[in-house]
């Protein structure tokens, strides 16, 4: 598979722009989540059970202990970008965050950060804070999990925030000229693919440079795991995500950063659907898609700028 050759991937515009394979190291820096600790909500947002998508065990080793163990695993590369990726990352004290942020980017052959978390959860020091590191030349991503612009399906899903808080957000830090990916999931209740293709709108009139697409997966110890037992909830197909993701990437300027297109999960704690567990399967199929009714912009006309990257990145070699 070459998505690159239809979508404009983050690895290979890391790979052009550093000359070698930048891969992300995950990072549990022990935050919590302010819709879980009944700040914001509780319970969190219904399909999520952070488990299930990093370690816990992880986070008690320090960050740069964190960062050594999984560098000397990955054979692959040899610069890295340090990802807080469990719970919300900018959700202590703007010292905390700093102390944290800074162990990371002081240790080894790191190239900068990426930083997840939610909207609402992002004040000025955290996103001056991101900006000064911006300034001393490292790779600076915030990764904003929005999921959706329907405030409606927001409510539903119990995520605590609304669009316009959003769109707040990403205003402020691209004001500071913080890059931002945006976190979206296709197949949520009762959305359609037009409802998606909305989100994708809304989202791009706001501004934002990287986008992650995940399809809706059904975790144990989620909320939504029980409404799925019950028999209350539809599951897409593998063939409707890859049908709604390609006309999404279809629709996404040629300028814009795919960091994701995909999710898995491992079984047991994966429940549904089983091609999640699969992240090849999902990938492969989209390219496929993409390669037979179009690449991304295509959709829009704007496939120009996305044909002279493509061509640098072949002039690589990757
Ligand atoms: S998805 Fe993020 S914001 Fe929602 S409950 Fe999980 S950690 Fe919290």
């Amino acid at each position: 598979m070459q998505l690159h050759l239809v979508v404009n991937t983050f690895g290979s515009d890391l790979q052009r722009r550093y000359g070698e394979k930048i891969y992300k190291l995950t990072l549990h820096g022990g935050f919590s989540c302010p819709n879980r600790d009944g700040t914001i909500g509780v319970g969190g947002c219904t399909f999520c059970n952070v488990a299930s998508i990093i370690d816990e065990s992880i986070q008690v080793n320090t960050i740069s202990q964190q960062l050594a163990q999984q560098a000397h695993q990955m054979k692959k590369s040899k610069r890295y970008l340090a990802y807080f990726q469990a719970y919300t990352s900018t959700y202590a004290e703007v010292e905390i965050l700093k102390n944290m942020y800074e162990e990371a980017l002081n240790s080894a052959d790191i190239v900068g950060l990426c930083v997840g978390t939610r909207p609402d959860c992002v004040p000025d020091e955290a996103l001056n804070l991101l900006a000064s590191y911006q300034a001393k030349g490292f790779e600076v991503w915030l990764e904003l999990g929005l999921q959706t612009a329907h405030d409606k399906t927001l409510h539903n899903i119990n995520r605590g925030h609304t669009f316009d808080v959003y769109h707040q957000t990403v205003q402020k830090a691209r004001r500071l000229g913080i890059k931002v990916c945006t976190h979206l999931i296709i197949g949520l209740p009762k959305e359609t693919k037009q409802d998606n293709l909305m989100t994708l709108d809304r989202v791009l009139n706001c501004g934002v440079d990287g986008l992650k697409l995940h399809p809706l997966h059904i975790v144990e110890g989620s909320i939504m795991a029980k409404v799925w037992r019950a028999g209350r909830l539809d599951i897409l197909s593998l063939e409707q995500y890859v049908d709604i993701a390609g006309d999404i990437i279809r629709q996404t300027p040629a300028h814009i950063l795919y960091h994701r297109i995909s999710a898995n999960a491992r079984k047991p704690t994966l429940l549904a659907p089983d091609w999640c567990e699969n992240h090849w399967q999902s990938m492969n199929a989209v390219d496929h898609n993409l390669r037979q009714f179009g690449a991304q912009g295509s959709a829009i006309n704007d496939t120009y700028h996305f044909k002279q990257s493509k061509d640098s990145i072949d002039n690589l070699g990757s």
